[in-house]
């Protein structure tokens, strides 16, 4: 089904993104990112040089200005997984979507022209620690302290499962201000790689995104200057994550859209081109069959999870509609790739093929950015009319 959101502005950009595809998404290029656990720098400065960095940025902090306007980023994303790069795809979206809105939409002026320029250019990467060893859905048990002393703050403690943590520059840190846990409790602190008693811990070893960076965190009176506080004030962290949900989870949607998207085509490819039994495999009717469900399920995916864009662009993704097209996309994506890693027979298991990488990618979309247990709670809780 032809989709229709997009103007000649984006069609222009898909171009601009190919080229830079063209240029830096080589088959050796993707095997280094693999062997490597991360996107090396010169990708990310290539892609920011690129104009493939900073869309939501305002233009004069050297971004693109595109602000609540995702079908740009959803651009890049299409282009980078159907090129099999997942791993950049996840790159990119850790610094567009999870570090720099919450500079964009809720950071002073000083931290926005400090910070903005070089994270639109890829010279800065930003992460976004929240997760703990104890608490990742219950973000609210979090141990992570930021006492107050002269002049800014002491942080002390750990997170998990950060992606872009081995690399980042700039950590923006979910921690404890306050007693207790009411949302007032929690601020957003800068945390900058280099801080004496910070350190990036060791890269986890995952499933999936493996050309792409999630490590652990530590900080041991790490002082963080006043100035590091994201939006200048106390108590406000818990209700800036929330005012970012609605992109994280959109963000996560259209991932499993694109990679749908892109595992249909790479199977339909496949299909008619593979032989058994002296026929294509794209003859037999259970082939057929299956790329048929295939097919209507991206269609539908699309159909949605375009709707959300336009939703979002025009301010009205709740946070409840952006949990349910999270939860419901990224479980038709694992159906759609896990038909097309089967029709692909063994060379699906092999991760030399990018349909591979991509399911082994996409297993990770029903477990973050919220699981889709809690995305289920939350929709569910509004229907029910419970807190
Ligand atoms: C590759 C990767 C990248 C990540 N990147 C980041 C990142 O950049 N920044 C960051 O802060 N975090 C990141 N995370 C963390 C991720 O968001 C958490 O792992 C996720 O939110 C789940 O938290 P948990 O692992 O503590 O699981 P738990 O919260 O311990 O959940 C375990 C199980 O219990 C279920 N469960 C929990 N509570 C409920 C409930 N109320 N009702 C029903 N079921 C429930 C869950 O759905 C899950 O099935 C990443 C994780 C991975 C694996």
């Amino acid at each position: 089904m032809e989709r229709d959101i997009y103007d000649e502005d984006h069609e222009a950009f898909r171009d601009l993104v190919k080229d830079f595809i063209k240029r830096h998404v080589t088959n050796e290029a993707i095997e280094r990112w693999n062997a490597e656990g991360e996107i090396d720098r010169a990708t990310m400065l290539a892609a920011g040089e690129a104009g493939l960095i900073g869309l939501s940025v305002p233009e004069e902090f050297g971004g693109a200005g595109m602000l609540q306007d995702y079908r740009f980023r959803t651009v890049v994303m299409e282009e980078t997984i159907a090129a099999g790069a997942g791993s950049l795809a996840g790159a990119l979206g850790i610094q567009d979507d999870l570090a720099v809105p919450y500079l964009v939409h809720m950071g002073t002026q000083e931290q926005k022209a400090k910070w903005l320029p070089r994270m639109a250019t890829g010279e800065i990467i930003g992460a976004l620690a929240m997760t703990e060893p104890g608490a990742g859905s219950d973000l609210r048990g979090i141990k992570t302290t930021a006492k107050k002393v002269d002049g800014g703050y002491l942080v002390n403690g750990s997170k998990t499962f950060i992606s872009s943590g081995a690399t980042a520059d700039i950590l923006v840190t979910f921690v404890k201000t306050g007693e207790g846990n009411r949302p007032d409790a929690f601020s957003l602190v800068l945390v900058e790689s280099g801080m004496e008693g910070f350190e990036h811990g060791k890269k986890l070893h995952k499933m999936g995104f493996q050309g792409h960076d999630t490590a652990e965190l530590s900080f041991t009176d790490v002082f963080v200057p006043d100035e590091n506080l994201v939006g200048g004030k106390e108590g406000l962290g818990f209700v800036q994550l929330m005012m970012n949900l609605p992109l994280e989870r959109l963000s996560i949607a259209v991932a499993g859209a694109a990679a749908a998207q892109a595992g249909y085509d790479w199977t339909v490819a496949y299909a008619k081109d593979r032989e058994a039994f002296g026929e294509r495999i794209i003859d037999f009717q259970n082939t057929r069959f299956q790329i048929a469900d295939m097919s209507a399920t991206v269609d539908a995916l699309w159909a949605y999870v375009d709707r959300a864009l336009l939703a979002y662009k025009d301010g009205k993704l709740s946070a409840e509609e952006a949990a349910k097209v999270k939860f419901w996309a990224t479980e038709r994506e694992w159906e759609v790739l896990d038909a097309g890693v089967q029709l692909h027979g063994g060379y699906g298991y092999i991760t030399e093929y990018p349909i591979a990488r991509a399911f082994l990618d996409a297993r990770v979309h029903r477990i973050y950015g919220g699981t889709n247990e809690i995305m289920r709670d939350i929709v569910s809780r509004q229907i029910a009319g419970k807190r």
